[in-house]
């Protein structure tokens, strides 16, 4: 018998792996900018607008905010300057965009997008992805300068970080994704980040990494990861949650806890996916994940210390 629909509409926000944080503050700060984004989002999915404009705007206010690692407020390179990398992907179409390396957009997910739209590429980095930005002349796509994206939390985390010879993976670790399914049945997801704390220049990681941090397909799910790059890209683990689903016919929930949970192929970080009924997984093997969630049935979580 086919599995019932969940929901009409669902979505799932992260803002990112890393150790559970203890300041009080902070986490209500963090819980407050989620709570923007959520309401955001579910604005946009309950009068049926798309899952892809759901995701960018959702990613947006992610980007917006100091207190994500993400646009303004992503973590520092070695260098001591921001290198930005995002994806947006429609399930409908599998058609895809990305940026990596870039160093004056505003909000990185809007320029992924239109990589997506207005090119028949699917990657653009560095250089070329700031040319091609300012050539756009779209008002999504604002160019600032640098020093936007540099705060004084990430300034002194990359000091306080270089001190020390080795970094625990959580330490490093960060950035804001969002999947969403539409009334329409079309699964979009995107990820935005500034990749990991005191990472080399020119380093990209799963973020801007179609397969390995984002993937959307109608057919079973769409995904957005956060961790230690590295681990996803090898393990091409968004692509990888959904084959399990599509050939092992595995649900969403099994296929992200097993892939966590291998330890033949370890990943350090979080996974959240929503499924083609509006099923919603949110799961981490981090100390915690900023998240929230909502659906047409009235579903609303919000976490941010934990
Ligand atoms: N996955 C991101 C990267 O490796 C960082 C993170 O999610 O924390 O660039």
């Amino acid at each position: 018998m086919a599995a019932k629909q969940k929901s009409d509409y669902a979505i799932v926000i992260h803002g990112g792996a890393g150790n559970a944080p203890t300041d009080q503050e902070f986490i209500e700060a963090r819980e407050r900018v989620l709570e923007q984004a959520l309401s955001t989002g579910t604005a946009i999915l309950d009068k049926g607008g798309t899952s892809l404009d759901a995701v960018e705007q959702v990613i947006r206010i992610l980007e917006d905010s100091p207190l994500f690692n993400a646009g303004r407020g992503g973590v520092l390179t070695a260098k001591g300057h921001n290198e930005l990398d995002a994806t947006i992907m429609n399930g409908e179409t599998r058609a895809c965009g990305a940026v990596g390396g870039v160093t004056t957009v505003k909000n990185p997910i809007s320029l992924a997008r239109r990589v997506m739209t207005e090119t028949r590429h699917v990657l653009l980095a560095a250089e070329g992805a700031d040319a091609f930005a300012q050539q756009l002349n779209d008002p999504a796509v604002e160019i600032v300068d640098p020093a936007y994206f540099r705060t004084k939390r990430q300034a002194e985390r990359l000091k306080r970080l270089k001190e020390r010879e080795k970094l625990t993976p959580e330490e490093q670790m960060g950035t804001v994704g969002c999947v969403a399914l539409d009334r329409h049945g079309n699964i979009a997801a995107g990820t935005s980040t500034g990749g990991l704390v005191n990472k080399k220049h020119g380093r990209l990681g799963d973020s801007p990494i179609v397969g390995a941090g984002t993937y959307a397909d109608n057919s079973t799910c769409g995904i957005s990861c956060t961790g230690v790059g590295e681990d996803f890209i090898r393990n091409v683990i968004a692509y990888d949650i959904h084959a399990r689903m599509h050939y092992r016919k595995q649900n969403l929930d099994t296929a992200i806890s097993q892939v966590l949970k291998s330890k033949e192929h370890p990943i350090h970080g979080g996974i959240i996916g929503v499924d083609r009924r509006g099923n919603i997984t949110m799961q981490f093997n981090s100390g915690g994940m900023a998240r929230a969630a909502a659906d047409s049935t009235g579903l609303r979580v919000i976490e941010a210390g934990k």
